[in-house]
């Protein structure tokens, strides 16, 4: 019996052996076939290759760091992709003051929703490509069915408090994100229906606009690098602070 065993056990042993060294032939030779590849292919230019077409209408993308990277390091491929989710934008002039400034910079003109500036805010909403990219798929994927789901009603418009400006994280001596334009301040929403449901009035609210504030803060922190909420500080009770400038925070 133990003979019997043993002979098993040998036998297992050379299997796996065999089976190993099988697979590591077949790593080495896939190497050696993608070498070959590489180096059978015609002479290449040093640009990098084009990044494939990015599709923010997929609930995916948003969870996608090829889109992701592909929107935030590649204007061409950013700007098309606005394109072809149907935004209309426009390319704005760059803008130097100081250490501050934004370049290639665009403004939205239409999304799903429109981008307004809350009142007393400055007229103009600049913003990098990337932010507005994220800020589609925000409105896309997650505050307009949001609202659907707990309010009953699309949305047709997100104010701001703002997009660039050139100043430092409140109590801190470095520069906020806004002075890239690479952040946007999210004051309140206002349905089709006509109610706005404010971050300020209804955040903490016991009922559908505050369960609609809370997941629509929640889920940015999947989009954007940092997002921040009233739950933050009191710098923040009365609006959401998007930003993708890189640093990661959601709170
Ligand atoms: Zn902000």
């Amino acid at each position: 019996m133990k003979k019997h065993h043993s002979y098993i056990t040998a036998v297992a042993a050379l299997v796996l052996a065999l089976g190993g060294g099988l697979f590591v032939a077949n790593l080495r030779s896939a190497e050696a076939t993608a070498k070959t590849a590489h180096f059978a292919r015609p002479a290449q230019s040093p640009v990098a290759p084009k990044s494939s077409a990015v599709d923010l209408n997929l609930f995916s993308a948003m969870a996608d760091e090829r889109v992701v990277d592909a929107v935030k390091n590649d204007l061409a491929t950013c700007q098309a992709a606005l394109n072809a989710a149907g935004v209309v934008f426009k390319q704005v002039a760059n803008v130097q003051e100081g250490q501050c400034g934004y370049q290639d910079a665009i403004e939205v003109k239409a999304s799903l929703t429109e981008l307004t500036p809350n009142p007393g805010a400055p007229e103009h909403l600049p913003m990098t490509c990337d932010l507005a990219a994220r800020l589609h798929m925000w409105e896309r994927h997650i505050v307009i069915p949001a609202a659907e789901k707990y309010l009953g009603s699309p949305v047709k418009e997100i104010k701001a408090f703002g997009t660039f400006q050139c100043r430092n994280v409140a109590d801190t001596d470095k520069l906020s994100e806004h002075a890239y334009a690479k952040a946007a301040d999210i004051a309140s929403f206002v349905l089709a229906d006509g109610r706005e449901i404010s971050v300020l009035e209804d955040f903490y609210g016991k009922d559908a606009k505050g369960d609609f504030l809370r997941e629509v803060r929640q889920r940015a922190c999947d989009l954007f690098d940092v997002t921040l909420g009233p739950d933050y500080n009191e710098a923040h009770r009365n609006h959401f602070h998007l930003d993708v400038g890189g640093d990661h925070a959601c709170r």
